[in-house]
């Protein structure tokens, strides 16, 4: 890891000097992965794990691959679960873990526990320069701040007394995040108060509060995962007026009850009337919204976060309060672990890839071979990993993870396309998960199948206006014979019964997949049934989640909903207000 990665209390960032470097390690990434692969085992070879699988102190490839079989969370959990029980041994790393990360949690509705530690905070701050680096060459922006839609998490004590908390809640709360940002020119407008605050919807008010304070001063917007800012600028249609009072009388709106964050805003918020009246004139001479990200706060010059994969159908709201600024998606990692930097950011985010830093962990993929050639059957498994400089062009693979903290051979459980190369470093785009979502008999549908579809049918909506899916969701029904599935819609206003039954048609008939179509055909999957629920479902979703310690700053909406994760599917089926069959295969 590069030493540039820790900064301390530096001014300003060298950014010709971290491209340099970036350059370097990538111009030889086999190099760099074999050596970053041998400190990670010299670093942890004591560790019970590696022990027990005879690695004996070798630190290269061959014997690695020979002795540390693939694993999923799953096998190393009786190991993860003695270290938060509080067992000091070495027993994944030689350094004792302290701290815990809390992954999302989507895909089961639980979340797991993840080793964190010092090194992932280094790689996380080698990732946001390397990419700040590169956006900086093609958007510069001033001396300033940003509007950063943060949030950190619950934090409590494991049984051991570990610290745990999301990853993004462990970055945020480290000193190195503030000096980094300061660096990089991308300090937050909000106190901790309102970023660690205990209370959710009081935090996104005071955010967005704070940014029209220093409305002046913000040069982007931006959020972990797009859903935030999405999240935000919805909340502010609704509060826009109270916001615009809060301003002009300089005392904070009654809603704000936590003490602390109450005392922080206090600091910020003086009587400005001018300010008030501006803003109102702004916001009341919209149409729709439209453009309101650059009309309130007119030095921005790009709206930054992650975009892609699950983040994708909130881009057309994204764009539609982003008007003409451009859409800057951020980069590819995961509580278990950065893997990528987007240093193409003039891309739009559909088409924006992640070249993977060979010097922060050791990376294999798994290849995925094609559905078609092996008749819809899983054949990766039977394929050995490969390493990151032996990738194809057009391939895709599994992604398979070994760090600094004390994860070795780890499956991420997500899909990626080779699309290019950075020097020797694959360029990867993010396709999905790899988990399937739907699946009956022989159909397969994952979350990407699952976009499409729900796309498709939404374009049938735009025959109205102001009429949008606010979010989506799908559960597989299988209470009666054949089972079918069920797609979950939140509109953003209520639709005609004609234009429903169009739309659950249509998603019925875009599902590609020929497994899907030939069932489908011949009725061992019954018909699609598309349900409407009542505004606000997702939102009670999200709090589901956030009130079992989620943060959200890392919520992304499951797209599938299983019988495990019965309270978010409780709260989907007592909320439908309508629902429709579909009758596109007669
Ligand atoms: P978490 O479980 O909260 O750590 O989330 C990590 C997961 O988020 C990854 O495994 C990916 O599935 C997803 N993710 C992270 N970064 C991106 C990205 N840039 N594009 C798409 N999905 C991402």
């Amino acid at each position: 890891m590069n030493e540039i990665a820790l900064l301390e209390n530096m001014e300003e960032l060298d950014l010709e000097k971290v491209i340099n470097e970036f350059e370097t390690v990538t111009k030889d990434a086999r190099r760099v992965q074999r050596e970053t692969l041998q400190k990670i085992l010299e670093e942890n070879g004591e560790a019970e794990y590696l022990q027990k699988l005879g690695l004996n102190g070798r630190t290269d490839v061959e014997s690695f691959k020979a002795c540390v079989p693939l694993v999923t969370h799953k096998d190393l959990d009786p190991y993860i679960q003695r270290i938060a029980d509080g067992d000091t041994s070495q027993i994944l790393t030689r350094k004792p873990i302290t701290t815990i990360s809390l992954s999302s949690g989507t895909t089961e509705g639980k979340s797991k526990f993840i080793p964190f530690n010092e090194e992932l905070v280094k790689s996380t701050m080698q990732i946001f320069q390397t990419s700040f680096a590169f956006r900086d060459r093609e958007f510069p922006i001033g001396k300033g701040k940003a509007l950063q839609l943060i949030y950190g998490g619950k934090q409590f004590k494991t049984k051991g007394g570990l610290a745990a908390c999301t990853a993004t809640t462990n970055i945020y709360s480290r000193p190195h995040y503030k000096n980094t940002m300061k660096a990089i020119r991308s300090e937050c407008c909000s106190p901790n108060e309102v970023i660690f605050g205990p209370d959710f919807h009081q935090s996104v008010y005071c955010h967005l509060l704070c940014g029209l304070i220093f409305r002046d001063e913000i040069q982007f917007v931006s959020s972990a995962f797009a859903f935030s800012i999405v999240h935000a600028f919805r909340t502010f249609e609704q509060v826009w007026e109270e916001l615009c009072s809060d301003i002009r009388d300089g005392v904070l709106n009654k809603r704000v009850t936590v003490p602390s964050i109450r005392t922080a805003m206090s600091k910020l918020l003086k009587p400005n009337p001018t300010l008030a009246d501006l803003v109102y004139k702004k916001c009341s001479g919209l149409s729709n919204w439209y453009g309101l990200i650059p009309e309130i706060f007119p030095q921005a010059k790009y709206i930054y976060g992650i975009m892609t994969g699950s983040m994708e159908p909130y881009l057309k709201k994204l764009r539609h309060y982003a008007g003409e600024l451009p859409l800057l998606s951020a980069d590819y990692g995961a509580s278990e672990g950065w893997i990528g930097a987007n240093v193409n950011p003039t891309l739009p985010p559909e088409s924006v890839t992640f070249a993977v830093l060979p010097d922060i962990g050791y990376y294999e993929f798994l290849p995925i071979r094609d559905k078609v050639q092996n008749h819809g059957v899983d054949s990766y498994t039977e394929s050995e990993p490969v390493g990151l400089t032996e990738l194809k062009l057009g391939d895709e693979y599994e992604v398979i993870v070994t760090n600094f903290a004390g994860l070795y051979r780890y499956r991420v459980g997500d899909r990626v396309k080779v699309m290019g190369f950075h020097n020797s470093t694959p360029e990867l785009q993010f396709v999905c998960r790899m988990n399937l979502l739907l699946n009956i008999n022989i159909d397969k549908n994952t979350e990407k199948d699952l976009q499409l579809a729900v796309e498709e049918a939404g374009k049938l909506l735009m025959v109205e206006e102001k009429l949008e899916i606010v979010d989506f969701t799908s559960h597989v029904d299988l209470t009666e014979e054949p089972g079918h599935y069920v797609i979950f819609w939140e509109l953003s206003r209520e639709a005609g019964e004609k234009l429903l039954n169009e739309c659950c048609n249509c998603l019925d008939q875009s599902f590609v997949d020929a497994g899907y179509l030939s069932s489908r055909k011949v009725n061992t999957i019954g018909a699609l049934e598309l349900r409407i629920v009542r505004r606000g479902t997702f939102q009670k979703i999200l709090d589901h989640y956030l009130g079992m310690g989620s943060a959200a700053s890392q919520f992304k909406t499951p797209r599938c909903v299983g019988l495990s994760n019965s309270v978010v599917l409780q709260i989907l089926r007592s909320n439908v207000v309508k629902s429709y069959f579909s009758t596109a295969f007669g």
